[in-house]
């Protein structure tokens, strides 16, 4: 577990300094409107950054404001996420736009909302309102625990180590600065640590990274493609019979998806035709 006495030197300005030069301008970082925050979060929780900007731009074309997510069918809701994967989280924010006239700056009630949890709760309400609060997506976690542990820490860890350092009256500033040393230097195989402004503090330091590569179950991931075929042949052809779709998907796991898809309100069936709700 983290002891702050272990606190390495410095730390934080040399990246606050870094970040003033290397930080990359993301349309999100543009903005402290809460919603446009909020469907970066959510977007970026599965998915690179990459693949999430022009998803982000189009989406916010379609739906520019809570208010316009409120009054959208779930269906044109799911269109405009496109082939952006795990549908659950546009499903979830058009239920976030139905439950709340605006989002609320508290953390703790900004994660009672559906599909949000504390790690976007807490990235939102920073980089909303720069609330000082700590919290650690993956490369914040390999990040603080290469520095401080040599190894990455557990999101308790990171949390617990970005508790102790964060520059709290630049919080958001922080936190992006963490992220981006994280995607781009301090990068899970082969760290770049001869770039590094965190170099001279790093417990982990020119050590040849040993990632912890977590793979997916086969059987996840096929799911997960089945599931895709099911929503992208929706979304593309619109409303089928139940038959023509399982046709098209071509899957023994479609009739099951196709079910557990209904159940989680992503598609509806009624009279032997599937659609999207
Ligand atoms: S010195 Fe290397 S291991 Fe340490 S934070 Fe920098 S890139 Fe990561």
């Amino acid at each position: 577990m983290y002891n702050a006495a272990a606190r390495p030197q410095g730390a934080r300005a040399r990246l606050l300094r870094w970040y003033a030069r290397h930080g990359r301008d993301l349309p999100w970082r543009r903005t402290r409107e809460p919603y446009r925050v909020l469907v970066s979060e959510v977007m970026l929780q599965q998915t690179p950054v990459a693949r999430v900007l022009p998803a982000y731009e189009r989406f916010l074309g379609r739906f520019p404001t809570l208010a316009a997510l409120r009054r959208a069918r779930l269906g044109d809701v799911l269109v405009a996420w496109g082939g952006l994967g795990y549908p659950r989280r546009a499903r979830d924010l058009h239920r976030v736009a139905r439950s709340v006239r605006s989002l609320p700056r508290d953390p703790a009630a900004l994660d009672l909302l559906p599909g949000i949890g504390r790690y976007t709760a807490s990235a939102v309400a920073c980089f909303t309102w720069g609330a000082p609060v700590a919290f650690a997506d993956t490369n914040i976690r390999r990040v603080l625990g290469r520095v401080v542990l040599g190894r990455t820490a557990t999101e308790r860890e990171a949390i617990a180590i970005d508790a102790d350092l964060m520059a709290r009256r630049r919080a958001d500033t922080w936190h992006h600065a963490l992220m981006d040393l994280g995607a781009t230097i301090c990068v899970s195989r082969a760290p770049r640590c001869d770039r590094c402004p965190l170099f001279d503090p790093c417990v982990a330091k020119g050590r040849d990274a040993a990632p912890a590569v977590r793979r997916q179950a086969a059987f996840a991931t096929s799911d997960r493609r089945v599931r895709g075929a099911i929503m992208r042949t929706l979304r593309e052809r619109g409303p089928l019979a139940v038959d023509q779709l399982l046709a098209r998907v071509a899957d023994a796991r479609a009739p099951r998806l196709l079910e557990a898809l209904r159940s989680e309100g992503l598609l509806v069936v009624r009279r032997g035709r599937a659609a999207l709700p």
